[in-house]
């Protein structure tokens, strides 16, 4: 390994605060913090955590992680920047460019295919992570390659698609180990020619039998998703706190027995079926409710908010009451989508 050029680490913060590093607004800890513009700095971040036995936690926007403590290892925070276009459609991006000026730049370029991704919150390091997914388009579709620094091998390494194994919100990048993968680069490939998605209801409801440019594609998704999602920099979240549970079709029969009438969709694997978890929420009376600072969004039920000052773990302990409930009356174990630290 090259050393490491000791001005890399001249931005190291000691007890840094993480308040403005978290889209929940929250206030936690960093034992030490690096904001890495450089490639150099973040090896050089590496080899400090591993001199000094420290934990590494990555952040690009912070919209997916809720700080329940403070954080006692070092925190690199990904600010990569660069787009180059290579080809006629192929583009590779630096992790810390955010995720939604890629979609509006990439549209501008004449480049299709991410319309339906409009506003989702983060880096676009952060997408390939949990195979970032909305209105029926899943990020792996456009993913050609993602470049890490793998913090085992101490080394770049390259991971063409099929060893991104991606899935369901989930990633190679996301079963490893915390910190061994600090994703540099993602390689797309887009379409030169529009192949609009209006699978999903808003979406087909909103177009019909109509052509739909991937422009007005992107228009409706954002007017949707800022109609039902509250905008990150006015009030703290981090978008659906839960995964969508995948359950037997056993179950969804047993629900609908019931009397519930539980939506459910078929995924790849037979005989599983995906259940929107904001339903279960909804129906077990989430939604709008306020537990001291700490709240579930008056109109969607998967997404917890900050009214202002809440502690991290005032937000945990409403996540963890609502799990329970939908446990208690469903018999559905919530698992978190967002990161807890
Ligand atoms: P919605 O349209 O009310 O749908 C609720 C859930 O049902 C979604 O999670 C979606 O699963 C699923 N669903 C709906 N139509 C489907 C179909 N035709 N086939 C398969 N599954 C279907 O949901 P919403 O909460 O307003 O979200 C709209 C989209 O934005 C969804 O794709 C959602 O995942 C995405 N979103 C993501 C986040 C995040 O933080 N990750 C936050 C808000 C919204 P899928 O999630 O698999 O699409």
């Amino acid at each position: 390994m090259t050393q490491p050029n000791p001005s890399a680490l001249e931005a190291l913060q000691e007890d840094a605060d993480l308040t403005r590093f978290n889209t929940f607004g929250v206030e936690a800890r960093a034992r030490y913090l690096l904001e890495c513009h450089s490639v150099e700095q973040l090896r050089a971040g590496v080899e400090f955590a591993r001199d000094n036995r420290l934990g590494l936690l990555v952040l690009g926007e912070g919209s997916n992680v809720l700080f329940v403590n403070d954080y006692p290892g070092l925190v690199l925070a990904n600010r990569l920047k660069g787009i180059v276009l290579e080809g006629e459609s192929t583009l590779r991006v630096a992790a810390g460019e955010s995720w939604h000026a890629l979609v509006e730049w990439s549209l501008s370029e004449g480049l299709y295919g991410l319309e339906n991704l409009a506003l989702i919150p983060g880096t676009v390091g952060a997408a390939p992570i949990q195979n970032i997914g909305a209105y029926g388009v899943e990020v792996e579709r456009f993913i050609k390659r993602v470049v890490v620094f793998d913090t085992e091998l101490a080394q770049e390494v390259i991971f063409d698609k099929t060893d991104c194994a991606f899935a369901y919100r989930d990633s190679v990048f996301k079963r490893a180990r915390r910190g061994r993968y600090l994703i540099i680069e993602v390689e797309f490939e887009l379409l030169t020619r529009a192949s609009p998605v209006l699978s999903y209801v808003p979406l087909a409801e909103r177009f019909g039998a109509a052509d739909a440019t991937p422009r007005q594609v992107f228009d409706a998704v954002c007017e949707i998703r800022r109609s039902k999602l509250p905008d990150p920099r006015l009030v703290g979240n981090a978008g659906s706190f839960f995964k969508n549970p995948i359950v037997s079709a056993s179950k969804v029969e047993s629900l609908r027995g019931q009397g519930s009438d539980v939506p459910a969709y078929a995924t790849d694997e037979e005989g599983l079926f995906k259940v929107p978890a904001a339903w279960l929420l909804e129906a077990a009376g989430w939604k709008g409710k306020v537990r001291g600072r700490a709240a579930v969004y008056d109109a969607h039920s998967l997404v917890l908010v900050n009214l202002g000052d809440a502690s991290g773990e005032e937000i945990y302990l409403l996540a963890q009451e609502m799990a329970s409930s939908v446990l208690q009356r469903f018999g559905i174990a919530l698992q978190t989508e967002v990161l807890l630290v």
